[in-house]
């Protein structure tokens, strides 16, 4: 099947239309040092471009979100300076834009129901002799594609994929590549549980937002070919993305929340920020008060060879 894909420069949005960043937790628990980073880079790129920074809360996965959470995201972001624009924008209240934007993808035959559990993805992977995983997902043989088997029952809702190269240029990548047939297979949009995939809601709102700049941790640039997938599928605008060193544990994994990653003190809040910027290569600033310490941050990531992208 061949699709029409709009040119990435066609649809690339410019400074010169208004610069929209955001910051996008997940609350399944407080803001960490990690996350801190996503949120200082993202709003240090949004205010040096003179640009609007939003908020809004990944809270589509309940299983993974604690109760409370949100709120203590917000006043950590508050007691930093972290102010953002406009109303907060959350996932759970998001249902009808989400289903909309798949009712497109259905209307288009771009999706399709799969009965498979893990497991038996996991088993006919083994069969066909191929070790195909990626971050622990697992490649979808494409068992479903052609129909459901008689008796069985659909669980989740995937997209096609076949023979899709996205190319893509971050502001501080290579230029990438990604087969998504061979390294990811169709996806899910719909998941098993009846949840939105993270997939489509992060595009369906970035677009909504008018987001032109995604500033993120780098354990999300396997998942930006899926998104550029998406945006072109649903006829929308891609926007640059810059994806930043991820902050590691001892161990050398991921700071996480569900590994217990520590809440970040915000009774030290330019010592907390600093951490951030040392993070990410910036010389800290020595500031009295928050109220000094971010035009001289805004500043020092101007100047920063964040910015020459
Ligand atoms: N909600 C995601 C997280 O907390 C970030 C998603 C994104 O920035 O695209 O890791």
């Amino acid at each position: 099947m061949s699709i029409p894909m709009p040119s990435s420069a066609d649809s690339l949005p410019t400074p010169a239309q208004g610069y929209v960043g955001r910051f996008a937790p997940s609350p399944t628990g407080p803001l960490h040092a990690g996350s801190l980073v996503a949120a200082v880079a993202s709003y240090l790129d949004a205010r040096a471009h003179g640009g609007r920074w939003l908020l809004r809360i990944e809270d589509l996965d309940t299983p993974r979100v604690m109760p409370g959470a949100e709120q203590i995201i917000r006043q950590q972001l508050q007691a930093l300076g972290l102010e953002h624009d406009g109303c907060v924008l959350r996932q759970s209240e998001r249902h009808a834009a989400y289903q909309n934007a798949f009712d497109t993808l259905v209307r288009d035959g771009r999706v399709y129901p799969c009965a498979c559990t893990r497991r038996e993805i996991a088993d006919s992977l083994t069969r066909a002799g191929i070790q195909r995983e990626r971050n622990h997902e697992l490649v979808y043989p494409g068992t479903c594609r052609h129909g459901i088997r008689d008796g069985r029952v659909a669980r989740a809702w995937r997209v096609r994929v076949e023979g899709h190269c996205i190319d893509w240029q971050g502001r501080h990548t290579n230029a990438m590549h990604e087969d998504l047939a061979r390294e990811v297979g169709d996806f899910v949009l719909l998941r098993a549980d009846g949840l939105w995939a993270y997939q489509l809601a992060v595009v369906v709102d970035d677009a909504e937002q008018q987001v032109t700049d995604v500033v993120r941790g780098a354990d999300l640039l396997g998942s930006t070919a899926r998104q550029i997938y998406l945006q072109q599928l649903l006829g929308y605008g891609r926007p640059r993305y810059l994806h930043l060193p991820v902050v590691l544990d001892e161990h050398g994994d991921k700071l996480s929340k569900q590994t217990g990653a520590i809440a970040i003190d915000t009774s030290q809040p330019v010592a907390a920020l600093n951490g951030a910027l040392s993070h990410l290569g910036i010389a800290p600033v020595s500031a009295p008060s928050l109220a000094q310490f971010w035009p001289a941050a805004i500043t020092r990531w101007a100047e920063s060879d964040w910015m020459k992208t």
